[in-house]
């Protein structure tokens, strides 16, 4: 399989190879530039798509025939957009997972316990959610993660085992910092870009289209006006046969520590 591992290995054997092979005759410069190129090209892809397994074994669906699927959120909590959210869920009588930011939990307390209290999950999505959380390094990522775990203990009294990377980016540190902790590291395979589509109908058919049994559905509870579209996904769901299940169930995992 493709990984961090198996990518730098093969790129330190091929380096090698044609370091030995311009002993023999010489290899034109472009051999070179073209395997830096194609390392750095898979580097990439591995990082910014959580589901290529390439640094961390990201759990992005369930392993199932059966039609059920798990609803996530990231990015709040965020008083009104939570809180509608919210009142969706409980009117179709389903559960979700809140993956949230630890530096918007102070002031908004009362939001995380609302949704601890309504019978949903809450895990990590760090503390920071910062644009450079990716450079931070092994110690720095510990340190971001135990205090946005920290943050939630403080106020529902749990300890999150799931984790989600923000904006998904999955580096070497990260893989070492989430080992760590022991935090499971929650990716998606149906991702809405509800944060980009802004027509309703538009993003139902995204969304509807990728659904497939043990699909983990990814949204953001800061989006004004996403439970319009939620709406009809879950009608959608209903109509399709589709139960939407708490995801410790969907991936048979515990949710907390
Ligand atoms: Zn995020």
């Amino acid at each position: 399989m493709l990984t961090h591992r198996t990518t730098c290995i093969a790129f330190g054997l091929a380096l090698a190879a044609l370091v030995a092979l311009n002993f023999v005759f010489p290899v034109a410069w472009y051999w070179f530039v073209l395997l830096i190129v194609a390392f750095l090209s898979i580097e990439f892809y591995g990082a910014y798509f959580v589901h290529s397994n390439f640094h961390i074994r990201a759990i992005c669906k369930a392993d199932t025939s059966e039609k059920v699927i798990a609803l996530t959120f990231d990015d709040g909590p965020m008083q009104e957009r939570t809180d509608a959210i919210l009142n969706l869920l409980d009117k179709f009588n389903v559960k979700a997972t809140f993956f949230c930011i630890g530096n918007r939990i102070k002031g908004n307390e009362e939001v995380l316990k609302n949704i601890h209290k309504r019978g949903h999950l809450i895990g990590n999505h760090s503390y920071s959610h910062s644009n450079l959380f990716d450079l931070k390094n092994t110690s720095q990522m510990i340190d971001d993660l135990k205090k946005g775990n920290n943050e939630i203990k403080r106020v529902i009294g749990l300890e999150p085992l799931f984790f989600r990377p923000p904006y998904g980016v999955t580096t070497p540190s990260l893989a070492r910092a989430s080992k760590k902790l022991k935090l499971e590291v929650i990716g998606w395979n149906v991702r809405s870009l509800d944060t980009t589509i802004k027509n309703r109908q538009e993003l139902v058919e995204r969304v509807t289209r990728r659904i497939q049994p043990g699909s983990i559905l990814l949204f953001h509870d800061t989006v004004n006006g996403l439970e319009f579209a939620l709406e009809d996904i879950l009608t959608y769901l209903n109509q399709n046969g589709y139960k939407v299940v708490e995801l410790d169930k969907l991936i048979q995992k515990q949710a907390y520590a």
